[in-house]
């Protein structure tokens, strides 16, 4: 009998749901104490210094050396008195996951004696060893070093007894080694040429911020379960599995009662992330059997690029309390559902417009136009850079895998504002002016919009990039992602859109048009220029695989392939045009994501091998040897056409078996040849695209044959949790 297996099964069911009790009934009695926010500042610092503080924190400025002293005791203080003992600059390296590195607060001043010390130099800037951070070459050809530098617009918050201070990554060349660099550029990018745009329509608004709405799905597992699993452990997926009897088709999960000890993890879940100020709202059943989603109101989205991180780290933690692995990973089971991590994107200003809302009045309305269509002529102009924020090894499984939607890019609009954009195109000419009546109907169609979009949920869950009512939700980012990387996109080819735009209508200004005239004119233009973009059908249907493909639209399944339009000039002068990423950092970037790539197969790679080899096979010949030792059984009791007769089945069993087991050793040796050769290939690039290439098929081919087996194979023989124990045990 497995023991491990078996053994899991036993304890999960054993395993009662954990008490978790509200700290108060009131949230806000707890919401947001683990975070050094204004309110919390205002009272630990001199009034002057708060201001001061709070002033660079809303536009975005430095904070002066000399006030950091100060800044730092205040922070110091209160968290002392809340326990903390430590202190850690808090980054996100392109790792994917959070770095720190703690430091206690005191400091040895001589013999047997320490002082409580975090000054402005310690809040400032600290140099973390980041020798295993991935740089991409970046540290290794000047300076080693690396350091993390103070990020105030991101506030401090307490994890454990460690004060967690949001900080960038970057070399002591000044070239970014993180995801909040060139995202912070990017929001800064989109603030200058939104309020540029913005001067059109209202000349009171002076700072547009990027809002982000993230929904994280995951899956639940208990950790015996997931112990039990060599795969999950090293890879975050399951590499074999078939299918359960009970599938996804039943759907009765969708929606359906939380079971109680998923829901006591999501209690405490939620409780961490209040006192954290995540202020996450929904919780539901997602799709598959235990997977669920979590998701949060909007924020400004680099505080919500932190939030997001976060979570993923407190996920983490209090699921081991409740005797729960999270699985972020983008596909951690074949045959069901996958998961994601929407991106709600868009943009507001200081005056409180959310410029992706369609108003009540003429006037609003073409400022909403000529933001919901300059984005779209955004994504058009950028298809394949979308593509690439979201090509990762996970991300591989939901984008054009066979169960997947294809990876093309499109926007999905709604009938609705598929109507006014056909109007607008019909009705607006390139050299005749619009009367003042046409302006109001076309302005005016805009306002019917918002009630009829939300009411009747227009929605086309099927797309990419789709526009819900009042912002643009990514739908393709995976679930494992950094928010920072689609949102630095977004941000930095929304911002150059605009840039753009407003030469182009200043232009036509120039030339004698009206300023209306003249922002029709432009806009209808880029309506016409972008509609290939545009697709409101079924993005899973097989028609638009060959209607995309005529329209010329990308469809590029393999990530490292996706990756390919880094190395453009175009992307390189879009970045610089923006100020986001220098040359040699987009250089650098695509260097860590097509090593991370290879990285992460080549593991996937190495695991499957492994359990082909060692758990699988083993299995299945002492199975086959019982198989052979009833049939020699059989022959002893039977007459000759008895014996065919009665064995016939045993027989096959046996035959088949010794096929799949030659199929998996077969194909094992050939993919581990495979990978030699190509780790000592010279480029990255040709690494990863050889791996994508060479390796990755012989994945299908293993797991066949081994899931085969799972279903010929005694169940009590069999080493490795089943899908049915990982999906439906709760
Ligand atoms: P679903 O996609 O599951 O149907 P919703 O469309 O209701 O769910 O998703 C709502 C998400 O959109 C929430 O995370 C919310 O915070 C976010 N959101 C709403 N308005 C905005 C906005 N103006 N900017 C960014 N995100 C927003
Ligand atoms: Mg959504």
């Amino acid at each position: 009998m497995s023991t491990v297996r078996f053994k899991a099964l036993e304890a999960v069911m054993s395993r009662a749901p954990k008490e978790v009790n509200y700290p108060s009934a009131k949230v806000s009695d707890y919401y947001g104490v683990h975070v050094f926010d204004k309110d919390a500042m205002s009272q630990y610092m001199p009034k002057d210094i708060y201001k001061a503080v709070v002033e660079a924190i809303d536009k975005g400025t430095r904070v002066e050396r000399k006030i950091t002293d100060l800044v730092a005791s205040s922070m110091k203080s209160w968290a002392m008195e809340k326990g903390c003992t430590h202190y850690t600059h808090w980054f996100q390296p392109l790792t994917g996951t959070t770095a720190e590195k703690h430091d206690a607060f005191f400091e040895p001043i001589c013999d047997n004696n320490v002082v409580e010390r975090f000054d402005g130099n310690q809040l400032v800037q600290q140099e973390p060893d980041a020798s295993s951070l991935p740089n991409g070459g970046i540290r290794n050809t000047f300076e080693a070093r690396g350091y993390t530098a103070w990020d105030p617009s991101s506030p401090a918050f307490i994890i454990g007894k460690t004060l967690c201070i949001p900080t960038i990554f970057i070399s002591y060349t000044g070239e970014s080694l993180d995801y909040k660099m060139p995202l912070l550029k990017a929001l800064h990018a989109v603030d200058k040429a939104a309020v540029d745009v913005n001067q059109y329509f209202d000349k009171n608004v002076n700072k547009v911020i990027a809002t982000l709405g993230w929904e994280q799905e995951y899956f639940l597992v208990d950790i015996a379960l997931f112990n039990a699993r060599p795969d999950l452990i090293t890879t975050g997926r399951t590499v074999f599995g078939h299918s359960p009897a009970k599938g996804q088709e039943l759907e009765d999960h969708y929606f359906g009662a939380i079971p109680e000890r998923a829901s006591a993890f999501m209690r405490e879940l939620e409780i961490e992330c209040m006192r954290l100020g995540i202020p996450v709202k929904t919780r539901h059943n997602e799709v598959a059997p235990n997977q669920f989603e979590c998701a949060p109101i909007f924020e400004e989205a680099n505080l919500a690029v932190d939030h997001n991180q976060l979570l993923m780290d407190i996920m983490d933690r209090v699921a081991r309390k409740h005797n729960f692995k999270v699985l972020l990973h983008e596909k951690p089971y074949a045959g069901v559902n996958g998961s994601g991590k929407h991106n709600n994107w868009s943009l507001s200003t200081n005056t409180g417009v959310n410029l992706l809302s369609p108003g009540s009045t003429p006037k609003s309305n073409l400022r909403f136009l000529t933001f919901f269509i300059n984005t779209i002529k955004a994504v058009h102009d950028n298809a394949d850079l979308l593509r690439s924020s979201i090509a990762t090894p996970g991300n591989e499984h939901r984008l054009g895998a066979n169960e997947a939607p294809p990876a093309i890019i499109s926007v999905f609009i709604g009938s609705q504002l598929t109507k006014v954009l056909n109007q607008l195109e019909a009705k607006v000419s390139e050299n005749k002016a619009l009367s003042a009546d046409e302006k109001t109907e076309l302005k005016l169609n805009i306002g019917k919009i918002p009630q009829i979009l939300l009411d009747n949920t227009d929605r086309n869950r099927t797309s990419p990039f789709a526009f819900t009512g009042n912002k643009f939700e990514f739908r393709a980012v995976g679930s494992t992602a950094n928010c920072a990387n689609a949102m630095t996109i977004i941000n930095t080819i929304v911002a150059k859109q605009l840039v753009d735009f407003k030469e182009d209508v200043d232009a036509l200004i120039s030339k004698g048009d009206k300023k209306d005239d003249a922002i029709f004119k432009v806009l209808r233009r880029y309506v016409v220029e972008s509609k290939k973009i545009r697709f409101e059908g079924n993005g899973y249907g097989e028609e638009w695989l060959k209607e995309a493909a005529k329209r010329g639209l990308n469809n590029i399944n393999s990530a490292p392939h996706a990756l390919d339009v880094m190395k453009e000039q175009k992307t390189i002068d879009l970045f610089a045009s923006q100020g986001v990423l220098t040359h040699r950092e987009l250089e650098a970037r695509h260097e860590i994501a097509l090593d991370n790539y290879t990285t992460v197969i080549r593991i996937e790679s190495r695991v499957m091998g492994d359990l082909a080899i060692n758990h699988i096979i083993p299995v299945a010949i002492r199975y086959q040897n019982i198989l052979i030792n009833n049939v020699k059984g059989l022959k002893t009791i039977y007459d000759a056409a008895d014996f065919k007769k009665n064995a016939k089945n045993q027989l096959e069993m046996i035959a088949a078996i010794s096929n799949h087991i030659q199929i998996i050793s077969e194909n094992a040796e050939k993919m581990r040849v495979e990978r030699k050769r190509i780790n000592n290939l010279e480029s990255a690039e040709e690494r990863a695209k050889e791996y994508s290439l060479k390796v990755k098929p012989f994945f299908d081919i293993i797991r066949k044959s081994v899931d085969k087996l799972e279903l010929t194979i005694d169940d009590e023989m069999w080493p490795l949790p089943k899908y049915r124990e990982l999906l439906y045990t709760k």
